[in-house]
C-alpha cells in the first residue's frame, strides 16, 4: 500500500528573505506551509554579507545583517511551517486533479496545492581559489566572506578581486588591520569609482597581478606568491589573513524550465505576483515585475501579495489580506503569552 501524499497548502522555494516572511505570513492566512531549501540554513543571499550593517528595513535602526536573518527566522518559524533543508527544487508537474509534485535533486517529493518561488537569483556558491591545496587553508586563514571583522584586527591581509564587495571589505578590514594589500587580475577595479579612488590612502593595491600560490607551514597560509599578468613578474607578501572576493556562482535549477515566462533571474510576474502557471507565485530577485524593487524590503512586499494570491487561488471567497497583526485574532493566545512576560 503506497503512503497518502503529506499535502501543503503552499510550498515556498527558498529560505532567503522572501521565503522567509512569505512563510510568517501564509501562516496568518492559516496555511499549510512548507519552506524548501537547498542549503543547510535559511537566510539566502543575506548569508553573504552577515557582517554588514542593514539600514534601509523599515523599523530597524542600523541593524547587523546576521541579526536581521536571526530575526526573520524567529518571525518566519511563528506558525510553525515545516522547513526542508539540502533540498533543491529541480521539477515540477501538475496532476490532472490540479495538485503539484515538486522533485528535489536529491529523489525527494513534495506535494503542494500552489507554490511560491523565492528562489532568489538561483542558489549561490562562493568561486573559490582555483590553486591546488587551497582548500585545506579553509579551516583557518582563507575566507570566502567575513563572518567577524574582529578576527582581521592587528592582522596583515591580502584581499583578491576587483568587484564591489571586494574593494568595500578593503575599506572595512583596513580600519582594524595592520596592513591591507588588495591585489586584483585586471588594470581596473569593476566596483563604484569613488570607492576605488578612496583604496590608495590606507590600502596597498596590486595590480593586474593574480595569486598563483599559498604557501604555509602546516594549515596556515604564510605567504602568498602572485604573478603580474603583463609581465609575469613574480611577487611575494606575508601574510597573516587571505579574503578572496571573486564572485559567485549562480544556479537556478530547473525553475525556469517549467514553462515559465522568463526574465532578467527567473519569472516574470503580474502586479500580484501571479506567474504564468495557475497556482505558480513568485517573491523576492527571482521575480520581475515593471516597479520591482530587489531590497529586502521589495522582496517581503512581494511575499505579502503573492501570499494573498495563493490563499485566493485557493479559496476565491477569502478576503484580500489577513486581519491586520494589532487586530488578528490569531496571536490572541501569542499576546497573552508576551504581555505576562513582559509583567514578569
Ligand atoms: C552585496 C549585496 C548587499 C546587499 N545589501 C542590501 C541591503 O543593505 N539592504 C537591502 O534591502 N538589500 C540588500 N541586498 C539585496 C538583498 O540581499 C536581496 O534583495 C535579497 O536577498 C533577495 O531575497 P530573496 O529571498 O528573493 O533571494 P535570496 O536572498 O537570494 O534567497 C534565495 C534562496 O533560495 C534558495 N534556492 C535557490 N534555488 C533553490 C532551489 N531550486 N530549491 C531550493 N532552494 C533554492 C537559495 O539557496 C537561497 O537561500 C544586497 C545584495 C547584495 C548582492
Amino acid at each position: 500500500m503506497t503512503a497518502k501524499p503529506d499535502i501543503y497548502d503552499i510550498t515556498i522555494v527558498g529560505g532567503g528573505p522572501a521565503g522567509m516572511y512569505a512563510a510568517f505570513y501564509s501562516g496568518m492566512r492559516d496555511m499549510r506551509t512548507k519552506i524548501i531549501e537547498a542549503k543547510q540554513e535559511l537566510g539566502g543571499f543575506m548569508r553573504t554579507y552577515p557582517e554588514k550593517l542593514v539600514w534601509d528595513v523599515g523599523g530597524f535602526e542600523p541593524i547587523r545583517c546576521e541579526k536581521l536573518i536571526h530575526s526573520l527566522e524567529v518571525q518566519a518559524r511563528t506558525f510553525e511551517p515545516t522547513i526542508v533543508f539540502g533540498q533543491q527544487v529541480d521539477q515540477m508537474y501538475k496532476r490532472e486533479d490540479g495538485l503539484f509534485v515538486l522533485s528535489t535533486r536529491t529523489g525527494e517529493l513534495h506535494y503542494t496545492r500552489t507554490i511560491l518561488l523565492c528562489a532568489g537569483r538561483g542558489m549561490t556558491q562562493v568561486q573559490r581559489l582555483d590553486i591546488e591545496g587551497a582548500s585545506r587553508y579553509e579551516l583557518t586563514n582563507l575566507h570566502y566572506t567575513v563572518t567577524e571583522l574582529s578576527r582581521f584586527s592587528d592582522k596583515r591581509v591580502l584581499i583578491s578581486g576587483g568587484g564591489n564587495s571586494a574593494v568595500d571589505w578593503a575599506h572595512e578590514i583596513a580600519k582594524v588591520a595592520v596592513e591591507v594589500t588588495i591585489t586584483h587580475r585586471q588594470n581596473e577595479f569593476t566596483a563604484h569609482e569613488q570607492f576605488v579612488a578612496q583604496l590608495k590612502d590606507r590600502v596597498h593595491v596590486m595590480k593586474p597581478y593574480k595569486i598563483s600560490r599559498l604557501c604555509g607551514l602546516g594549515d596556515r597560509i604564510e605567504h602568498v606568491e602572485l604573478i603580474h599578468l603583463v609581465t609575469g613578474e613574480a611577487a611575494q607578501i606575508e601574510v597573516d589573513e587571505v579574503l578572496v572576493s571573486h564572485g559567485y556562482d549562480r544556479d537556478s535549477g530547473r525553475l525556469v524550465e517549467w514553462g515559465l515566462e522568463k526574465s532578467e533571474y527567473g519569472a516574470q510576474v503580474d502586479v500580484q505576483m501571479r506567474t504564468n502557471i495557475p497556482g505558480v507565485f513568485g517573491a523576492g530577485d527571482f521575480i520581475t515585475f515593471e516597479s520591482k524593487v530587489r531590497l529586502i524590503a521589495g522582496a517581503f512586499s512581494d511575499a505579502i501579495l503573492a501570499v494573498n494570491s495563493a490563499k485566493r487561488y485557493l479559496d476565491p471567497s477569502a478576503p484580500h489580506m489577513a486581519n491586520v497583526s494589532s487586530h488578528n485574532v490569531r496571536f490572541l493566545e501569542k499576546n497573552k503569552a508576551l504581555s505576562n512576560l513582559e509583567q514578569g
